[in-house]
């Protein structure tokens, strides 16, 4: 396991923290505006609880399994805790009250379930639909041409809420073409909040990690979703 402290783990979020501040002025946005996640897959509780200790109010995890394991032992009180990562339609019964919001809703078999499953635990499962910006065949997410088509069959659906888009856009050289990308997230996220659909409440844009959270806000984020700057580089455990 890697070497850590406290200190460091605190230095980092304050670090990160200014970043996030400063890139707001840039953006002549208000702090408030933006919210700032740590993305906490790989890193163990003890870490989480350092950074939760120095500040940090919002937590994301990638895997269900990860999650369920280490939420008991996490500080949670008063800290969002969201699923980021890709979801099975079989494990959104196992995740769904154990999580504020699933941020990787990328189908309509998917939202279906989240609605079947938050209607048999009496609640309204709160999402945001990952876009895949970059029109990435590898990637998840779902196209953009086809979220105007989700978002009206999702207004059918009665214990569903869609509070928003997420993306993970793809690598790219150029500051400009980055921001080419979350520009065009932006533009979506106006246009669905400007149609007033049944079950979507569009006020989270989730967009920009680690390398590219500057170039988000700049371009209209709501919300960053750090790791590495936090944490430092993950270590994968052997399989
Ligand atoms: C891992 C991950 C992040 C954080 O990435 P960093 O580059 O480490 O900041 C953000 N969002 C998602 C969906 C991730 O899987």
């Amino acid at each position: 396991m890697e070497k850590w402290s406290l200190e460091q783990i605190a230095d980092n979020v304050h670090r990160v923290e200014e970043a996030v501040a400063e890139a707001c002025v840039k953006a002549g946005r208000r702090r408030e505006e933006v919210t700032l996640v740590g993305v906490t897959k790989t890193v163990e509780a003890a870490r989480v609880n350092a950074a939760i200790a120095a500040g940090l109010t919002h937590i994301g995890e990638n895997y269900v399994q990860e999650l369920l394991a280490k939420k008991p032992e996490l500080h949670l009180d008063g800290v969002r805790l969201d699923l980021i990562g890709h979801l099975q339609t079989n494990k959104v019964k196992q995740v769904l009250s154990e999580v504020d919001v699933i941020q990787s809703v990328d189908s309509l078999k998917l939202a279906q379930t989240v609605s079947k499953v938050a209607a048999n635990k009496g609640l309204t499962g709160r999402v945001l639909v990952e876009v895949n910006i970059g029109d990435e065949a590898s990637k998840t997410g779902l196209p953009r041409e086809q979220l105007t088509e989700l978002l009206s069959q999702i207004a059918e659906l009665p214990h569903i809420c869609v509070e928003g888009l997420m993306c993970i856009p793809p690598i790219l050289e150029t500051e400009a073409a980055r921001r080419k990308v979350f520009s065009e997230m932006y533009e979506m996220f106006l246009d669905i909040k400007g149609k007033k659909l049944d079950n979507i409440d569009m006020n989270t844009l989730s967009m920009g990690m680690s390398a590219d959270f500057t170039e988000a806000i700049l371009e209209g984020s709501t919300m960053v979703r750090v790791g590495t700057a936090l944490f430092g580089h993950r270590v994968y455990p052997a399989k």
